[in-house]
């Protein structure tokens, strides 16, 4: 799309309102709209713009990413979390706005309201069929290294038996005879004319004999679908995957696409935060003192950490790439010590203790 600057493209400034963007948009939509401009490209090349330009400012999370990362933050798969990384691999699978989609808040609406049913005679508004979400659960050790995802839900898609026409099997179709078969009818006078829908075949332009029995004629019909989506390592409980296509679809058999999201349940001693881990993990009182190799467990099995001589209870100490490794950046694991001071000395070791502390009162200095 535009690569234009859609503040230049509606001539406000960065810190422009809501309203003062919708202002700029429908003072340039009425000089350019293509209603207004028969067969003129440039001003449809600028009515093409500013269409753009107002979807992108007026979602406050679409200009949030404009004003971040530029037109990189509009891409289609753009994920600002990822967004170190992900480049040159043909995108980041993640979608990286959590908040449901619909770029083209208010768009309609206005241009509705300035050229009544022309506007969407003009630019036919392609109904997309709705996107669907389903949830998979998973454990955090899984999400991590990534897996394959098998998720089961009901899809609205083309009647299987009469596969979307809507006429049951050998039945006859004619024309609409209210309609001609246009499915619209043209109502009011020259100048102030718009189309409304036929009521009479419901747009179709088709008047059917027997209407499929399986969909009611309505050539849609809901089905189970189980489906495999591979879920790339490095999801967490705030991805959405998407699988596209896959969706509810109409009875032409266009279709929405999926969302997979997570459900993680935490199956490790870490705590995640983002591709990084934590842990907290006990020591001796003499492997703080003396210093000394501990095993610390990673989501890959164990590794060696050196315990520097003096170490502190609450120190955090940090094993560098062993935290979650989603193939582009690994986080990091931090791991917290914890001295676990000795109880229930017996007499001997207690008076050991006692002299140490006496002999060494500067072992307390910090
Ligand atoms: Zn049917
Ligand atoms: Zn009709």
């Amino acid at each position: 799309m535009s690569e234009k600057d859609p503040y230049q493209v509606l001539g406000v400034s960065k810190e422009a309102s809501e309203a003062e963007i919708k202002k700029a948009f429908r003072r340039l939509a009425k000089k350019n709209h293509p209603d207004v401009n028969p067969d003129n490209p440039e001003a449809e090349a600028r009515f093409k713009d500013a269409s753009y330009a107002y979807e992108v400012l007026s979602d406050a999370d679409r200009r949030k990413l404009y004003d971040k990362y530029g037109h990189a933050g509009l891409r289609e798969g753009f994920d600002p979390n990822q967004h170190v990384g992900w480049g040159g691999r043909g995108g980041n699978p993640f979608e990286g706005r959590t908040s449901g989609g619909g770029g083209f808040s208010g768009l309609d609406d206005i241009l509705g309201d300035m050229f009544g049913g022309n506007a969407s005679r003009r630019r036919p508004k392609q109904a997309r069929p709705a996107d669907l979400e389903v949830v998979a659960r998973t454990r955090l050790s899984e999400a991590a290294a990534g897996f394959t995802a098998e998720v089961s839900y009901n899809r609205r898609g083309p009647c299987g038996t009469c596969t979307g026409s809507g006429v049951a099997p050998g039945s006859q179709v004619r024309v609409c005879g209210t309609c001609g078969g246009l499915g619209r009818q043209q109502l009011g006078h020259a100048s102030m004319s718009f189309a409304q829908i036929c009521g009479a075949c419901s747009g179709t332009g088709q008047r059917i004999e027997k209407p499929c029995s399986s969909c009611s004629g309505q050539g849609v019909g809901e089905s189970r679908m189980t489906l495999k989506v591979r879920i790339p390592p490095g999801a967490d409980g705030e991805s959405r995957i998407r699988v596209r296509g896959k969706g509810h679809a109409d009875r032409a058999g266009n279709a929405g696409d999926l969302y997979v999201r997570l459900d993680v349940e935490n199956d490790t001693p870490f705590e995640r935060q983002g591709n990084d881990l934590l842990l907290t993990v006990p020591i001796t009182l003499s492997e703080a003192v003396l210093g000394g190799a501990i095993s610390v467990p990673t989501l890959k099995g164990d590794v060696r950490m050196n315990i520097p001589a003096g170490t502190d209870s609450g120190q955090r100490l940090r094993l560098k790439g062993k935290g979650v490794d989603n193939g582009q950046s690994p986080g990091d694991l931090y791991v917290t010590i914890q001295i676990v001071v000795p109880r229930n000395l017996d007499e001997e070791s207690r008076a050991l203790f006692a002299r140490f502390v006496e002999r060494n009162p500067q072992s307390l200095d910090r």
